[in-house]
Parts: C-alpha cells; sequence; structure tokens
C-alpha cells in the first residue's frame, strides 16, 4: 500500500551543472522503484540533432522545426535521438555550450516541457533539470535544489570528462561552466532558480550518500503525510 501511495509521488530536482544532481537523481529513483528522468539529456539530443542535421543553430525557425519532430527517447544514462543512440555524444563540452542558447528559446522550452509532464503524468518520477519545481512539475511533492561551489563542479566535471577520455584544462571548463550557469539563471524563460518551497542542499558539504539519505527522508515525510 505504501507503494502505491509512493508511486504517485514526484521528485524534482533542480541545480546548476555539476552539482552532482545525476549521481543522486538515479540512485533516489533507483531505491524507490521510480523513473529517472534526466531533462538535460533532452535539451542536449536537440544540440546533438543541430549539429548532425547541419542547421545553422542561429535559425530559430529551423532549430524549432527539428525540436517538434525529435523523437526522444530516454533509459536512465542513456538516449536515443530519432532511433539512434547519441549516449557517447552528447557529453562533449562542444555539445554543452551550445546545449545552453538552444535551451533559453522560449518555443524549444514549450515543447520539451509537454514532453516532461506527459511522463510525469502517473508521478512516480525523478526529474533533475534546472526548471523542474518551478515549471515542470511545480506540484511535485518533494522538491530540492542542489548547488555546489563553482570549484568543486570543475573538478568534478573534469573527473567525468576525464574517466571518459576527454582531457580539459580546469580554467577553460571553469570559463565554460560559469557562462553556462549565467545563460541558464539569467536567461528569460526559466531560468534557473529554486522553487520558493525548495529544500536547498550543498553538495560541497554533503556526500552523494548524505544528499540521498535527506531526500529519501523527505520523501518518507512527504508520503505519510498524504
Ligand atoms: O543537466 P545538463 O548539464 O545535462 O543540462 C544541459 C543544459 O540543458 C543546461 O546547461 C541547460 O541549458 C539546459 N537545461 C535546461 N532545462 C532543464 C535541463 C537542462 O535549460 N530542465
Amino acid at each position: 500500500m505504501i507503494l502505491a501511495e509512493r508511486k504517485t509521488l514526484s521528485v524534482a530536482i533542480d541545480g546548476p551543472a555539476g552539482a552532482g544532481k545525476s549521481t543522486v537523481a538515479r540512485r533516489v529513483a533507483d531505491a524507490l522503484g521510480f523513473t529517472y528522468v534526466d531533462t538535460g539529456a533532452m535539451y542536449r539530443a536537440l544540440a546533438w540533432a543541430v549539429l548532425d542535421s547541419g542547421v545553422n543553430p542561429q535559425n530559430v525557425e529551423a532549430v524549432l522545426t527539428l525540436a517538434e519532430n525529435l523523437d526522444i527517447h530516454l533509459e536512465p544514462g542513456r538516449v536515443w535521438a530519432d532511433g539512434r543512440e547519441i549516449t557517447e555524444w552528447i557529453r562533449s563540452p562542444e555539445i554543452s555550450n551550445l546545449t545552453s542558447p538552444l535551451a533559453a528559446l522560449p518555443e524549444v522550452r514549450a515543447r520539451m516541457v509537454t514532453l516532461q509532464q506527459a511522463m510525469a503524468r502517473r508521478g512516480g518520477v525523478v526529474m533533475e533539470g534546472r526548471d523542474i519545481g518551478t515549471v515542470v512539475l511545480p506540484e511535485a511533492e518533494v522538491k530540492i535544489f542542489l548547488t555546489a561551489s563553482l570549484a568543486e563542479r570543475v573538478r568534478r566535471r573534469r573527473e567525468e570528462l576525464s574517466a571518459g577520455g576527454v582531457e580539459r584544462e580546469t580554467e577553460t571548463l571553469e570559463r565554460e561552466i560559469a557562462a553556462r550557469d549565467a545563460r541558464d539563471s539569467g536567461r528569460d524563460t526559466a531560468p534557473l532558480r529554486p522553487a520558493e518551497d525548495a529544500v536547498c542542499l550543498d553538495s560541497d558539504q554533503l556526500s552523494a550518500d548524505d544528499v540521498v539519505t535527506q531526500i529519501l527522508a523527505l520523501v518518507g515525510e512527504r508520503s505519510h503525510g498524504e
């Protein structure tokens, strides 16, 4: 019965690049038997499609047509666009840097938000991104805003890239991540910010285990409160 109740709950996890959202969101979803949805991967899939099709990223009309027609399929840690698996391509710095300006286009966001809300219709999701608690799932029972200092986020991203065989200088990464943060936080539509009722956690101070434990405790509280 408790499981059935819990299935209706949604968990929204927002925060800047490299704060550790993916690790934590996947672990929380696994622990609860919920569906994990990485919304950043959807925006990255669009950036991949723009590069793959040779569309000029400045050509807003053409980008929107691509976004409308792109078939995105997500599984934990894997992404497909129009039936092609693109998982290994979408974390490159080139895609990261192109994704953020595309994600600032209101029509692109409208399309992605519609898809994301459809995925969460029945609850039972842990969804991570930038605007989940504020725009996509404003009714989510548990909202987390996960942050970390720029230095720590750069360190983690560098390690991640390095594990995938991509070496990137600290200064370059720091510049890129700071620029992405500024664009994501400064855009007019759905800027990165904590929802008023979000619980803010700082992953400089907490291990991934601690963050997962705190989120699961909140889920427990909110499901008992129903
Ligand atoms: O989370 P991730 O770093 O993969 O996201 C890549 C980019 O996608 C972000 O920098 C942001 O521009 C965009 N994004 C967004 N809204 C979301 C998720 C990601 O604008 N909900």
